[in-house]
């Protein structure tokens, strides 16, 4: 669950080309641009600028500007030198609310690797947007209670785009162990063992898939912060062309059919193209929900129909029986997020083997961007990929997230400030951006991609952590505060950690697990939904299908 606390900062109020990530903070700045309109922020200008070469954007390629360009985007640039994560910063999320969240992660992964028969060798550990670390850090703690795991890992791959928080995650996870440029990215220790590599890089691209490896990849809040495309059905213009034709014979009245173009009679897919709203326009936009529309000025950019249809509209919607049978539906929107798609085949082939699809002309074209705010190196290739042979398939992914369990998402893309919903289309770089995740999307692309895996779930997050034992790993939680206060020497909780005074200690314990799992709207036990790929076994005769814990299974000792 997102918000942000945006603090006020002192505004510089100039033009410049390189902002700094304090003046990319100000929120009362104007920037102007050569037609003397003025922006909110400098990508806002960037962008219009942009457009107006280029033409309308689509939104996934806003999105990715406004999330990780390194020129303002809100990964990348303006959360530098200050923390958002957490109580006191401006998101708030499962690993940062109860540590429990992160412990039963790494439990979750403990029991995969028991069922898979504990490899004593060749596992690593992976994270896809890993925020503060405090996730991974809670992971690693528990992996320590199991030398014969802790002992099998090679390393840990943190997939991060923003630089200033893979500095929060070394120091958390590594301490004051150094850290050096390799070729993929970054490297350093864990403060957990000496010999444990912590590597991070910005694509998962760039982590070698090798079939002798088994890895256990999680992806809390991930998926949400990748680009979308969105389309709507649109219905067979209306015929325009006259009904009767006169030639030298006489009159001749059409029928329909020969009226009207045969491609024209279905409907057809259309994308929303991201543009500056005209000047002086009062109208509120098309990607604006009515609960998120003010009284004040309409949104600095605005989603329109795209008037005719694009390699994308072709092409995307064409991909899955899924979007084809709502093609009829008239103004049916659907989102579809390729790159989340590429994530989630990258990790049903580093499970199972196979061969990942070589990138969607759509993620090839909102990765090179079109506006000259670059985003980090995309390892987008040409060349056909290389198929995976992993004869035995092993490891894991776990995916949670936010989204509909089994539909298509429609109009979920919102921007997040300050605690609150507001428009996805002002002040890009300065309000987060999201979307629904598609899980079913990310369940078929994956089983398509790899025959060695199978999908489970998704199931509710309530589901999947009280099957973990989120209850019975508080109430210890509850025993060792008392039984410290009482003088018993334990280990660190988290009440050494922060500080805080018994009650306010077990308070804390105990508000935090239950809004896990609370149902409720204001709870993320229902909103949440968890997934896991894991390798296909078939079952043996007259045997069940293994489930793994947490989705029907039990701990396989
Ligand atoms: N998992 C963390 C953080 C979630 S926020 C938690 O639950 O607390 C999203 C994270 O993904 C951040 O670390 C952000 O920097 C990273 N991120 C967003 N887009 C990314 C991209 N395209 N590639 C790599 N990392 C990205």
């Amino acid at each position: 669950m997102r918000s942000r606390l945006l603090r006020t900062a002192r505004c510089l109020g100039r033009d410049y080309t390189k902002p700094s990530a304090q003046a990319l903070r100000c929120s009362g700045a104007r920037w102007q641009s050569t037609s003397g309109r003025e922006w909110s922020t400098p990508l806002a200008k960037t962008l219009a600028e942009a457009i107006s070469v280029t033409g309308p954007l689509p939104v996934a390629a806003y999105m990715r500007q406004c999330l990780t360009s390194d020129l303002g985007g809100y990964y990348t640039s303006h959360n530098e030198g200050r923390d958002v994560f957490g109580q006191k910063g401006d998101f708030i999320t499962s690993p940062e609310i109860s540590q429990v969240f992160g412990e039963l992660v790494g439990l979750w992964v403990v029991a995969e690797w028991m069922a898979q028969g504990r490899k004593s060798e060749g596992v690593y550990l992976m994270e896809v947007g890993p925020g503060r670390g405090t996730l991974m850090d809670d992971m690693l703690r528990t992996i320590r209670n199991f030398p014969a795991l802790a002992s099998s890992l090679e390393a840990v791959y943190l997939v991060e785009a923003s630089p200033s928080l893979r500095e929060a995650q070394h120091k958390l996870l590594c301490g004051d162990k150094p850290i050096e440029e390799i070729d993929i990215g970054h490297q350093s220790y864990s403060k957990y063992a000496d010999n444990l590599k912590v590597i991070w890089t910005e694509d998962v691209r760039f982590v070698a898939r090798d079939p002798a490896k088994t890895p256990f990849i999680i992806a809390h809040e991930f998926f949400d912060a990748l680009p979308i495309h969105i389309f709507q059905s649109v219905p067979p213009s209306q015929p325009s062309a006259p009904s009767e034709i006169t030639t030298p014979t006489g009159k001749h009245t059409l029928n329909e059919t020969a009226r009207l173009p045969r491609a024209s009679q279905t409907n057809s897919w259309r994308e929303l193209l991201v543009s500056p709203t005209p000047p002086y326009s009062n109208h509120a936009s098309l990607g604006t929900p009515k609960s998120q529309q003010s009284s004040g000025p309409p949104p600095e950019f605005e989603l329109t129909v795209a008037k005719a249809s694009t390699p994308h509209s072709l092409y995307l919607p064409e991909t899955s029986q899924r979007y084809k049978a709502l093609k009829n539906s008239d103004h049916a929107v659907i989102e579809i997020s390729p790159e989340s798609q590429a994530y989630a085949a990258d990790f049903a082939v580093r499970i199972g083997g196979g061969t990942a699809p070589t990138p969607t002309p759509s993620l090839a074209a909102t990765s090179s961007s079109t506006t000259t705010t670059t985003t980090q190196a995309r390892p987008v290739s040409s060349s056909k990929p290389e198929p995976v042979h992993k004869p035995t398939p092993s490891g894991a992914a776990l995916i949670l997230d936010y989204g509909p369990p089994s539909t298509i998402p429609t109009n979920s893309l919102r921007g997040i400030k300050q605690h609150r919903m507001v428009s996805p289309l002002s002040e890009p770089g300065l309000v987060d951006l999201s979307a629904d995740v598609d899980f079913m999307s990310l369940a078929e692309t994956a089983i398509n991609a790899s025959e060695g895996v199978e999908v489970h779930g998704p199931v509710e997050q309530a589901l999947f952590l009280n099957a973990m034992g989120i209850k019975e790993r508080a109430a210890q939680l509850v025993k060792r505060a008392l039984d410290r206060e009482r003088g018993a020497s334990l280990e660190k909780s988290e009440g050494e950690r922060r500080k805080e005074d018994l009650t306010e200690t077990v308070k804390r314990i105990e508000t935090g697990w239950k809004r896990l799992v609370d149902r409720g709207p204001q709870g993320m036990g229902k909103l949440y939904q968890v997934m896991a790929i894991v390798p296909h076994v078939p079952p043996k005769e007259g045997e069940k299908r293994r489930r793994p814990v947490g989705f029907g299974g039990d701990i396989v000792v």
